[in-house]
């Protein structure tokens, strides 16, 4: 049906006059876009006004010669045939073709080609309409340049980059992101991190965005396979365009979330090799000084026994030998003189600021601090935690101190020449209002005479020359009892010795 028959039909269905064929005619002439019409074998017949100003050929010039006529020879031939195909099909044709102008200059061409059919469906005409679209071509050239160079940038970058959009979807990352999403076995880190830092970020990144944003926020990731990661991230607000088409006219901004990140895994081993490394040298300079203290109260202890003796003695010999007696006395009072510097000496206990204080962790910085002589005596530990603990009040470095002392313990129970079984198990666990750590050894376990006298001062069953001072576990006892606690010593059942270390939450610390 031709246009002018169409144009009636509609106008008698709908009662508006039809359009004058002249007009079509007009309105192509006076068209923006180049337009040509031509035979079955693009020999142009027509042409447009917008055809000279984009071609630089007159009318003259284009009529009867092939559209050929603007190509540029160097869009590849495959281009061609796939347009013809199309063609012949009977099928319109949209693409970009390289065009030359009269004057031999080129520019980028979006061509749209549409075959005109005559009634009985045979091709007659073809209609081409197209425009110089360098210009745009040059900007998207630019644009993907510079995404290029934002994504190699980003890739070298050794942090990691992700940028999500309102609804947590990353739209760009980096090598170092995929590295990450590789290394935690995870596709989405980005979520996993913002789960941590921000646990109601979804929600918070369309109703309030601000809240999302956060700086150098530590974050631990655990691994399928390997230790745990550490990153420091920030995450601030971007204001992106908004690509909804409806949006077009009410330009409202959108907002992305860029999150960026440093693995700082290494730096943290090294935190914590120094902070355990500062940990064994305060727990060893509180053992040594402890030592010193016990060491001497345990002297003034033994002296004061014979001057006891020799005090009732003087009393005897006043009445009889009043000289001797009274040169005695004399020594008597000297040797106090001596006593009282020597208890002058003694290291006062320090004073320890209290805190509170998750026992699990405690005794994981002991745990650390033993390694070295666990593994240099095959010792194997279970290490059961309970999975949360309430604090307790009281001083850390004593409470390192009691539980060094039972590990360490433990460990020379079980590594005496021969000892096979080397099991540690170290467990804790809330109790109603109690906290309950249990060391249990497979070691000999104790005689039930040591069970009873292992707290006393001095009492120690080892004959090593004066190493053992066997103050080792009074002091232990003196540390729970000044934290309210309780501690007992037990046959494990399995074998071996099993210490109980009861705390209780309300427990008032002296
Ligand atoms: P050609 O020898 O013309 O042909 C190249 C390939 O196309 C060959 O493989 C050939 O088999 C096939 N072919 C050519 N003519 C026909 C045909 N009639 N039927 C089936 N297959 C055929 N080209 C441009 O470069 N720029 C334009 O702006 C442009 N606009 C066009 C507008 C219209 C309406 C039409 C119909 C075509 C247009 N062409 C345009 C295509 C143009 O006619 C040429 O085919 C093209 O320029 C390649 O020219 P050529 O001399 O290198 O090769």
């Amino acid at each position: 049906m031709s246009a002018e028959l169409a144009s009636s039909t509609l106008a008698l269905r709908t009662g508006v006059a039809p359009l004058p064929p002249e007009l079509y005619r007009q309105a192509v002439e006076e068209a923006d876009l180049a337009v040509s019409i031509t035979d079955r074998h693009a020999n142009i017949l027509y042409a447009n006004a917008a055809f000279t100003r984009v071609t630089g050929y007159t009318l003259d010039q284009v009529l009867g010669q092939n559209e050929s006529i603007l190509s540029h020879q160097t869009t590849p031939r495959e281009v061609y045939q796939e347009m013809w195909q199309r063609l012949a099909g009977g099928q319109s044709w949209t693409g970009r073709l390289l065009n030359r102008r009269q004057d031999g200059s080129v520019y980028l061409a979006e061509v749209s080609i549409t075959p005109v059919h005559a009634a009985d469906g045979s091709v007659t005409h073809y209609l081409g309409m197209h425009r110089d679209v360098t210009t745009l071509r040059q900007l998207e050239c630019m644009v993907n340049n510079q995404k290029q160079l934002i994504a190699s940038v980003l890739d070298v970058a050794p942090m990691v980059f992700a940028l999500l959009d309102s609804n947590g979807y990353v739209m760009l990352d980096n090598q170092a992101y995929q590295a990450m999403a590789s290394d935690l076995r995870n596709d989405n880190p980005a979520h996993l991190l913002m789960d941590t830092l921000c646990p109601d970020w979804r929600h918070a990144l369309v109703t309030e965005p601000s809240r999302c944003v956060f700086t150098e926020l530590e974050a631990r990731l655990d691994r399928p396979v390997g230790g745990p990661r550490w990153y420091t991230c920030t995450a601030q607000l971007i204001r992106l365009s908004n690509e909804a088409t409806d949006s077009f006219f009410c330009a409202q901004n959108a907002v992305g979330l860029l999150l960026t990140c440093s693995d700082i895994t290494a730096l943290r081993a090294e935190q914590e090799r120094a902070r355990t490394a500062a940990l064994k040298a305060i727990l060893a300079d509180e053992e040594r000084v402890a030592a010193i203290r016990e060491s001497l109260s345990a002297a003034l202890f033994r002296l004061e026994e014979p001057m006891n003796v020799i005090f009732s003695a003087v009393n005897l010999l006043r009445r009889r030998d009043p000289a001797s007696a009274s040169m005695l006395e004399d020594a008597l009072d000297a040797s106090r003189v001596h006593l009282d510097a020597l208890r002058e000496v003694i290291p006062p206990r320090g004073p320890e600021t209290m805190s509170n204080i998750n026992l699990n962790e405690i005794l994981r910085d002991v745990l650390d601090i033993v390694t070295p002589s666990l593994l240099a005596n095959g010792v194997v530990v279970d290490w059961l935690p309970a999975p949360t603990l309430p604090m307790i009040y009281g001083r850390p470095v004593q409470l390192r101190v009691l539980f060094k002392a039972l590990l360490d313990n433990a460990i020379e129970a079980m590594s005496s020449k021969g000892w096979r079984r080397r099991e540690l198990a170290l467990q804790t666990r809330q109790h109603d209002d109690c906290i309950i750590i249990t060391v249990a050894d497979r070691g000999p376990g104790m005689t039930p005479d040591c069970e009873l006298r292992a707290f006393e001062p001095f009492f120690t069953t080892k004959r090593s020359g004066g190493r053992h001072l066997g103050t080792g576990l009074s002091r232990a006892y003196q540390v729970v009892t000044d934290h309210g606690g309780f501690i007992d010593l037990a046959e494990n059942p399995g074998g071996g010795c099993l210490v109980t270390v009861e705390f209780r939450l309300d427990g008032d610390p002296l």
